[in-house]
């Protein structure tokens, strides 16, 4: 496959790959689509400003009329499960079979078939445009599943629950709660005699500037024509009147300029116009209190506006990093019909057991009666905490760390194989290629080495970047576009990205450092593999002091092999990937007898991993001893000087040059190539 179709994609151009990219729900892997219509052009995502009348989706059973009987069926197909899970808790008490108890605590609601049913479900008709002018047809399961439940405040007979969602990576989750959310705050316009008086009443949480920012441009999208609002936080925002906003923070600045307009004047200062402000927890707790980083018992500022608290990625946000700033925020939404809802592909009991807490000890706090209070739903799509089907993974052992680095290279250059010293007959891999490692300064550090091993005529040094938090704000968001404009063929970064963003194109995910957790794993390689997409590659390579941590992500990975279906093996032939998935001696896939030899790691090991990362890789201390300072400064990435890499890379690049014929280049300025990518030459 041409790797550059899909960053053309991206890119805005003309795409040469009419494919579906929803062929496969993510979830349902290889499985038709909700009532076996497995019809491409019911699912293949069209151009934009087409008639919503257009859509041919076969799917003609409108979701009203479906008995329960059917909404079981579909939820079995589509691996769906709703339940309440305060119903749960309750039949637990009674010490019911675990059975009987999931069996009464189910729910089987209404699912949204077709996004062209959104009108049955009373959703307005500007955003029900809006979900068609971006080509959206056939809902994801997530969007399935939970797009009615959220809608239920429309209804009389239901009301909008408190909701908790585990669905996999790239299957839909910011559409899934954008398109309930913005059909709310519209209804709220409309109640107010036509005249509504703007004020910020949604808040939605993640973990990261970078998908703040992309939840902003889905939400621009979807907002069009609605009269809803939707921005970043940013610098000196002023949230509410007295609010004296202080720009010590690192919010969003990357914002457009439009948004100026959206402030207003009030008597006391100038208050952002906007319903739905989206933010990173750090930078709104500055906003609400200011003082927060001296003293965290300090109240924040009460938000009795806010209606609905949205928390993607919601199991990082009630991490320990995260968690006092997330709860300062959920505890400043005051109001009493405040709907929280939190969204991820790995959320654990823990996490569910603190939401659980929360959500009951504010009910109690706000003295809401037993009666009153809001149902708690758990959705979860497929299975809990694995990887996408569609992925193909590799595990790697590269004894020592020098050995990643030889291992990297042989990924860039497809003239070789890298799974064994052999030559093997497969089709290399493609970029483009996300490149994760432990720390910023490994991050830095390898892409130092790398960076001259790219000669000009594919692009030089442009081709590739290095992106974490320590870059400014702007520089971040150019890197981002030219990765998503294609200008950008690797990526090395940080878990700064492993969470949310949405790269469509992305072909390879190398884990050149292990993560350090499983939840970890199943994000960074959920970078590729979007939207159903197929094909994706996750390498990942260990060294002898990463056997004890690999376990857990093998049994990661033999669950996503086990649970594939005979098309999702066949798709990396199909699809020209390197790899067959249905052999493993060729993929790296795991083995029973790697599961058996891998040792099992201890609890404070897991733990010791999750806070710090693997020892030999942290930054050097001052007060580390000298085998420690031996050890990391072993494990440092990189051999060469830069100049000694320049050099060597120009004089290669004028051999190759003289010998190809004079300026021949394998992509034009826009990184839109019209020759297929063959990597950077062999060495
Ligand atoms: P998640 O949050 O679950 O990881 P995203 O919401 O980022 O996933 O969506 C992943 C990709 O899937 C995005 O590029 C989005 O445009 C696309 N997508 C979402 N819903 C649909 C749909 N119903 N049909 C086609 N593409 C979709
Ligand atoms: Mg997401």
């Amino acid at each position: 496959m041409d790797a550059l179709r899909l960053l053309s994609r991206s890119a805005g151009l003309k795409s040469r790959s009419a494919k579906s990219s929803l062929q496969n729900l993510p979830s349902a892997s290889g499985h038709s689509t909700n009532d076996g219509n497995s019809d491409p052009a019911a699912t293949r995502k069209r151009k934009r400003h087409v008639d919503a009348t257009e859509d041919t989706s076969n799917v003609v059973v409108p979701s009203a009329t479906l008995s329960e009987e059917d909404v079981r069926q579909i939820q079995k197909k589509q691996k769906i499960k709703i339940v309440d899970l305060n119903r749960f808790r309750a039949a637990s008490a009674n010490s019911e079979s675990r059975k009987a108890q999931k069996e009464q605590s189910r729910i089987f609601s209404q699912p949204l078939t077709s996004f062209s049913h959104l009108r049955q479900f009373n959703v307005n008709k500007a955003l029900t445009r809006n979900v068609s002018d971006q080509a959206y047809f056939q809902p994801t399961e997530v969007q399935m599943a939970t797009i009615p439940l959220l809608l239920r405040g429309s209804s009389e007979e239901a009301s909008e629950p408190d909701l908790l969602t585990i669905a996999p990576t790239g299957s839909g989750k910011t559409l899934a709660f954008l398109i309930p959310l913005i059909e709310k705050v519209s209804r709220s316009h409309k109640t107010s005699d036509g005249h509504p008086e703007r004020h910020i009443s949604a808040i939605i949480l993640a973990p990261t500037k970078e998908l703040v920012s992309q939840i902003v441009t889905e939400g621009r999208k979807l907002c069009l024509k609605t009269g809803v609002r939707i921005t970043a936080m940013r610098k000196g925002m002023t949230l509410f009147e007295g609010h004296a906003p202080t720009n010590e923070d690192g919010t969003e600045d990357d914002e457009s300029e439009k948004d100026d307009e959206d402030q207003i004047s009030t008597t006391s200062a100038p208050v952002t116009k906007t319903d739905i402000l989206v933010s990173t927890p750090l930078s709104l707790v500055h906003a609400i209190c200011p003082s927060w980083e001296e003293d965290e018992s300090i109240a924040p500022h009460p938000l009795p506006n806010i209606e609905t608290l949205i928390l993607d990625e919601a199991d990082v946000l009630l991490d320990p990093i995260f968690r006092a700033q997330t709860l300062a925020v959920w505890s400043a939404c005051t109001s009493p019909s405040l709907r929280i809802s939190m969204w991820s592909a790995t959320i654990g009991s823990n996490v569910e057991e603190l939401a659980v807490q929360t959500i009951s000890r504010r009910h109690k706090s706000l003295k809401i009666r037993r009666s009153q209070r809001t149902p708690l739903l758990r959705t979860i799509i497929g299975l809990k905490d694995t990887s996408l089907p569609t992925i193909s993974h590799r595990l790697i052992f590269t004894a020592t760390e020098s050995g990643k680095l030889l291992g990297m290279r042989q990924l860039l250059h497809p003239s070789r194989s890298f799974t064994s010293g052999k030559e093997d007959t497969t089709v290399p891999l493609r970029p483009p290629f996300l490149v994760f490692t432990q720390t910023i300064e490994r991050a830095q550090s390898l892409y130092n080495e790398l960076r001259y091993d790219i000669p000009a005529p594919a692009g030089g040094s442009s081709r590739i970047a290095v992106l974490h938090s320590s870059l400014p704000t702007h520089t971040r968001s150019s890197i981002m576009q030219n990765f998503r404009l294609g200008k950008i063929w690797i990526l090395i970064t940080t878990d700064l990205l492993s969470r949310g963003v949405d790269f469509r194109g992305v072909n390879v995910v190398v884990n050149y450092d292990i993560p350090n957790t499983v939840a970890g794993y199943v994000h960074r390689a959920g970078r590729t593999g979007r939207a159903g997409r197929e094909g994706g590659v996750c390498v990942s390579f260990y060294t002898k002091e990463d056997i004890q941590y690999v376990k857990g992500i093998a049994n990661v990975i033999a669950a996503s092999e086990k649970s594939q279906t005979p098309s999702d093996r066949t798709a990396g032939v199909v699809k020209g990937n390197s790899t067959t998935a249905s052999d493993p001696a060729k993929t790296g896939g795991i083995q029973p007898w790697l599961l058996h030899a891998l040792p099992s790691v201890s609890k404070s090991a897991r733990k010791n991993l999750k806070l710090h990362g693997v020892e030999s890789r942290r930054a050097v201390h001052a007060d580390d001893d000298e085998k420690t300072k031996r050890m990391k400064r072993k494990a440092r990435i990189g051999t060469q000087s830069g100049f000694e890499r320049r050099e060597m890379n120009r004089k290669r690049g004028a051999i190759e040059h003289s010998l190809q014929g004079k300026g021949k280049e394998l992509v034009d300025e826009d990184g839109n190539g019209n020759e297929e990518w063959e990597g950077f030459g062999s060495a």
